[in-house]
């Protein structure tokens, strides 16, 4: 197990003072202030309030002024690919099966350099747009590329983005009935063993960890019966979370049936894939007694609004599924098949999109939206502890959205503002109490510098596809 962050990151007393701002906390009862405060002490939220900060404060080292602006907790993006941030673009009228056959041979030739370019470039999108903690599910481990962990893991702790690396796997080739070619995919063995070693180098289980692991096998039509059991009892021996597609298309739903003789959601249950340590990506091909499973287990759902319509899967029933009480937070999915890769998008579709199925104008609200994107990831990470929501005692990751330029300043609503209007532009990103954004731009990393490196990368990458 990796060691916590050091002491001196956390102990720290130093203060900002945030006020002028219009505030929405997502706290459970959705307090919002028209003008009011937060006060960052160390890593942490001190208060929140109406009106100015407390008089007195000490070790204040920076007062910023919030006039025109909406202050809410930093967004939380659930579901992410960050390899695919090279193949953007491509394959762009395809459904699922069609679109995985395309980019497969493609993404076999990714190795350690390429998968840290578009790491960077993937996380650096995100934080830009408010996102202050991020998942990548990396699936797709050819022999000799390296050590493709390490490499998104430490991009992460350059950008200084709260992390989970979700450590995907495939073992089910086209020889066993499976969808991707044979040179793809892992052994099963191979798969375990470098899972547990990802999750014994890195995984940090203490409060306020910027890294976490989770055991990620990739989804039904990529991944052995064997592979899903075990590695649900890796996970569980070590207390680390669980993650994986599921219900993403009708013809998912068809192999299912035709290969284990039920649909995805009791063949996840059968293997040991239900439960609240765990969340699964998209849930669009869920019927009423799938989603009372996944309220009656607590597992959680990464909603991928635009890249289910990217793909043609269908739209995921979110107003039955938060109306039966499941974890739902919002997730890119990879840029592959979202090409803009934050998470701003997300929190629009999910609503307009949602609003096009059966509930209509009440299928979700600005205020839900925006709570999708912030506490209901927390919740789905297993972190609403911690992060999710602005209230004292919790981790420092919050946003300035600059409300009173050309784009928004008519708005009169600053959360209708921040969902249904342009992508606001970011003033200020805290994560753990330190600064990631400013006036837009990164401060942890080189941005240019970084869209150089995946530019390179990606056509390196398109140059040793091509020659097969
Ligand atoms: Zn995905």
């Amino acid at each position: 197990m990796a060691a916590p962050e050091t002491p001196a990151a956390t102990d720290r007393t130093d203060r900002i003072v945030i006020e002028n701002c219009s505030i929405a906390t997502v706290d459970v009862h959705d307090t919002e202030y028209a003008s009011g405060h937060v006060v960052v002490a160390g890593r942490r939220i001190e208060s929140v309030g109406a009106g100015p900060a407390p008089e007195g404060l000490e070790d204040v080292v920076r007062r910023v002024d919030g006039t025109g602006h909406l202050v809410t907790p930093g967004l939380v993006n659930t579901h992410h690919h960050f390899h695919q941030w090279l193949t953007r673009g491509l394959a762009t009228d395809h459904n699922l099966f069609d679109w995985l056959a395309a980019l497969y041979p493609v993404w076999a030739r990714i190795d350690e350099p390429m998968v840290r370019a578009a790491a960077q470039g993937s996380l650096a999108m995100m934080a830009r747009g408010g996102v202050t903690t991020a998942v990548d599910h990396h699936y797709i481990h050819p022999r000799g590329a390296g050590d493709l962990s390490a490499a998104v893991i430490g991009a992460a702790r350059e950008t200084g983005v709260r992390f989970t690396f979700a450590r995907g796997s495939m073992d089910l080739g086209e020889k066993d009935g499976g969808l991707p070619p044979d040179f793809a995919v892992e052994t099963l063995e191979g798969a375990l063993a470098a899972t547990e070693a990802t999750v014994d180098a890195h995984h940090d289980d203490s409060f306020g960890a910027m890294t976490r692991i989770a055991v990620a096998p990739c989804a039904p039509f990529t991944v052995s019966e064997e592979l899903m059991r075990q590695g649900a009892e890796l996970a569980r021996g070590r207390g680390v979370r669980l993650h994986t597609h599921g219900s993403e298309t009708a013809e998912e739903a068809k192999f299912c049936h035709e290969r284990f003789g039920m649909g995805p959601t009791d063949y996840f249950e059968s293997t040991g894939w239900l439960g609240d340590d765990v969340w699964m990506a998209h849930c669009v091909h869920m019927n009423d007694s799938d989603i009372a499973a996944f309220a009656r287990t607590g597992t959680g759902v990464a909603h991928c609004p635009s890249s289910n319509a990217r793909l043609a899967a269908g739209i995921a029933r979110v107003p039955d599924l938060l109306a039966a009480g499941v974890p739902v937070g919002l997730g890119v999915d990879g840029t592959a098949s979202n090409e803009a890769g934050e998470l701003h998008t997300e929190l629009r579709n999910a609503l307009l999109i949602n609003r096009l199925g059966p509930h209509g104008e009440h299928a979700l609200s600005t205020r839900q939206a925006l709570r999708l994107a912030t506490h209901g990831g927390a919740q789905v990470l297993g972190r609403a502890d911690e992060i999710g929501s602005l209230e004292p005692g919790k981790l420092a990751d919050l946003v300035l959205w600059r409300m009173d330029t050309l784009a928004h300043a008519s708005i009169a609503d600053p959360v209708a503002a921040l969902v249904l209007g342009a992508a606001a532009p970011v003033t200020l990103s805290l994560v753990n109490g330190r600064t990631v954004v400013e006036n837009g731009r990164l401060t942890t990393v080189d941005e240019d510098a970084v869209a150089r490196a995946t530019r390179d990368e990606a056509r390196r990458l398109a140059r040793v596809a091509a020659e097969g």
